[in-house]
């Protein structure tokens, strides 16, 4: 088996990066079609225009319905084709540029990509969720290769709602340890390959930067300052917790985030605030030592990710063990952690998880 890295071809980031848009995509083609959202083109528009301001570049805004659905994607692929654009721009969150790489994909136009908020890992990577019509998952839809560009403008980003900075928190915090789960069990990647060592660089690299600057970070954020510590952390939410969980590895935290989806009482939570929860359930699981189990804790309280099954709307063993059964699933990434991972297992980790959380929050009131 061999080893692979894949990464997205360029990843631009910082203060107003959106007003570059022009250099950086000035080699893909001379015709924008960009996919967006309402409140994603009122925040970009005025970038969007400036860059390319008398340059002869023809641009079309199209508005997505709200849903990355198989129906919603051929309804923008034709109007693609008739526009003859050259290249795929999506501009929005999650959904928005799901869209747009499976458009771009079939219609083997290259894409640029351009978050608009810092809640979870997607921009970078190379697959799309595609929900049905009314919102339900359908599936996931791998692309062979990943976007052309990713501009992350960090005034736009840091302008949304706090919530989503510090999601995006939650859903870096997974990769260093999923990553290790998958190196200590000889996992394959999510690319397909066997773990490079600059993959898992990445991922280490990822918690470090959380470690040192996300509670600084959210801060900042807060105060609507963007600092060093901001970047730093945008970098990992975006750049390396994606990059770094394509190419070092999914298991434990993202299964128990699966889980907890099935829980009703769940539904407000937000991918990375849930996927937080479930890495600290897979250190329990993994038998991990108190201090490294702390140190997570401590930094989710620190930065206000949820910690204990309360703060997620969970009050029943009931509910518990319906996550435990869903994540256990056959071809569920948990099974990438070393050994054999049972329902049981994970009921009683996500209990054992809780009980340390309330403990430590106990410590942090008194
Ligand atoms: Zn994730």
């Amino acid at each position: 088996m061999v080893k692979i890295i894949r990464t997205p071809s360029r990843y631009v980031q910082g203060k107003d990066a959106l007003l570059e848009i022009k250099e950086h995509t000035s080699n893909l083609g001379d015709s924008l079609f960009i996919i967006t959202s309402k409140t994603a083109l009122e925040v970009s528009i005025e970038k969007i225009e400036k860059s390319y301001e008398n340059s002869g570049v023809k641009i079309i805004f199209e508005i997505f319905n709200g849903q990355s659905s198989d129906q919603e994607i051929n309804r923008i692929r034709e109007i693609v084709k008739s526009s003859q654009s050259k290249v795929i721009v999506g501009v929005g969150g999650g959904k928005v540029l799901d869209t747009a790489r499976a458009v771009a994909h079939f219609e083997k136009k290259p894409i640029v990509i351009v978050p608009t908020i810092a809640a979870t890992d997607a921009p970078c990577t190379a697959i799309s969720v595609i929900y049905s019509d009314s919102g339900v998952f359908d599936r996931f839809q791998v692309y062979p290769s990943h976007p052309d560009v990713v501009i992350v403008d960090s005034k736009i980003l840091t302008n949304a709602p706090v919530r989503f900075f510090v999601a995006g928190m939650g859903d870096a915090l997974a990769t260093y340890f999923e990553g290790r789960a998958c190196l200590r069990s000889k996992a394959l990647n999510i690319v397909g390959g066997e773990i490079t060592n600059v993959g898992f660089a990445i991922a280490e690299t990822c918690y470090k930067l959380l470690l040192e600057y996300g509670y600084q970070a959210k801060l900042a954020v807060e105060k609507g300052a963007i600092t060093e510590a901001v970047e730093n952390t945008l970098e990992a939410n975006i750049y390396l917790s994606g990059v770094g969980a394509e190419n070092a590895g999914v298991a434990g935290a993202h299964s128990i985030y699966n889980g907890f989806t099935k829980v009703e009482e769940c539904e407000e939570f937000m991918h990375g605030e849930l996927v937080a929860f479930g890495t600290i359930v897979q250190l329990v699981l993994e038998n991990s030592p108190l201090y490294e189990i702390e140190e997570v804790i401590g930094f989710s309280v620190s930065v206000g990710l949820p910690v204990t099954l309360s703060q997620i709307n969970v009050s029943n063993n009931e509910q518990v063990l319906e996550a435990a059964k869903a994540a256990c699933k056959e071809g569920e990434l948990i099974h990438n952690l070393l050994g054999d991972v049972t329902v049981e297992d994970i009921y009683d980790a996500i209990l054992a998880a809780d009980a340390l959380e309330e403990h430590y929050l106990a410590l942090e009131n008194k």
